[in-house]
């Protein structure tokens, strides 16, 4: 009797930090998780449940067998090796600090590396079964180490609340249209763009078009269409809320903070249609600059594959003439007036080291 509880204690109270982590992490998971910049050996999601529970029974076997020989001095270094991961957990998921995260899991190595060495000379049997728990810790450092150098140190994305909206098709055949879901973290742009300007661009201004879009599109001739359709099928206000659900998302996608060099493709396209690159700047810059009001400057793949340049007004979008945008640029003053106040041509030139030209260039089609 007393044998059983020396290994079903350890092994409930790792269900129980496990059980505790994974409620830690839920929120996170969902929301923040997917918005940092992480490496790609990162496995999908599903294999951490699998992995933490397995590695959590064999934590629990081993320090069983430890404390069913009487051995009590090795439970303090489990135990505390055990309150360290959950420490992991606090601090990266529910704290979201990939700093705090990789100095504790840092710790948690030595710790775990520490009972290894300490257990093999007691029982080799409890050291071995640690020696898989090493072995993932060791990548999960990585990977926490990655997410740290990647997303600057303080990382928070935007409001949970505002930031994830997973699009749904509810009973009733509705469509929900979402947000979309930023490929960087929110203060991964400072300081060409600051994290108050996407909490309010994006996390404020955008939120209420895809609001207002779900819910004028109830009961219009629109209803249940992709939103490019929505886009080319409605007028009035429901196009005006449509139409900048769709250009936030290009513009917002068209973002990153880490810009590469124009790919060749649509530097020759450039080149073709606007002399040079130079040249095709000047010429972006000076309609955006010379654009009255609230809207939108692109570059726009037309029919013939020809590119040009075109401003619209307010909601207006080339969508709707069969053209295909590769960039834009939002003139809105909302877009600009925290970070830049009245300065629009001071945003124009931050906004030109912001751009992705791969996402420009993944759009263009052959033609
Ligand atoms: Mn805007």
């Amino acid at each position: 009797m007393k044998k059983t509880l020396s290994y079903l204690i350890p092994i409930m109270l790792c269900f129980a930090v496990g059980a505790l982590g994974s409620y830690l992490q839920t929120s996170a998971l969902a929301e923040w998780y997917p918005t940092l910049r992480r490496s790609s050996l990162t496995p999908p999601n599903i294999v951490f449940p699998i992995a933490w529970s397995v590695l959590y029974l064999l934590m629990g076997v081993s320090i069983g067998t430890l404390v069913s020989r009487g051995d009590m001095s090795v439970v303090r270094l489990w135990l505390f090796q055990l309150l360290v991961n959950f420490l992991w957990s606090v601090t990266f998921f529910a704290m979201r600090s990939p700093l705090a995260g990789l100095i504790t899991i840092l710790v948690l190595d030595v710790l775990v590396f520490a009972y290894i060495i300490y257990a093999a000379s007691r029982r080799p049997l409890a050291s071995w079964l640690f020696v898989p728990y090493l072995l993932w810790l060791i990548f999960a450092t990585y990977l926490n180490g990655y997410i740290y150098k990647n997303n600057h140190s303080t990382a928070h994305a935007v409001q949970a609340s505002t930031l994830v909206r997973q699009t749904t098709i509810n009973h009733d055949k509705v469509m929900n249209y979402s947000m979309p879901t930023l490929p960087y973290s929110a203060d991964a742009l400072v300081p060409l763009m600051s994290r108050e300007t996407i909490n309010y661009h994006y996390g404020k201004h955008l939120q209420t078009y895809v609001d207002n879009l779900n819910r004028l599109v109830v009961g219009s001739p629109c209803e249940g269409m992709t939103l490019e359709n929505v886009v080319k099928c409605a007028d009035g206000a429901l196009f005006n809320n449509a139409a900048q659900v769709w250009n936030h998302t290009l513009f917002f996608d068209g973002l990153t903070p880490l810009q590469q060099p124009m790919p060749k493709r649509l530097q020759s396209a450039i080149e073709r249609d606007f002399g040079s690159v130079d040249n095709f700047k000047e010429q972006f810059t000076q309609a955006a600059t010379s654009l009255f009001g609230s809207g939108w400057v692109w570059l726009v793949q037309n029919n013939d594959g020809g590119l040009a340049i075109v401003s619209t007004s307010n909601a207006g979008t080339p969508l709707r003439d069969e053209k295909n945008p590769l960039l834009t640029l939002d003139v809105w003053e909302h877009a600009y007036y925290i970070d830049h106040r009245n300065r629009r041509i001071d945003f124009i030139q931050d906004w030109w080291k912001l751009v992705d030209w791969d996402k420009a260039d993944a759009r263009m089609k052959h033609s």
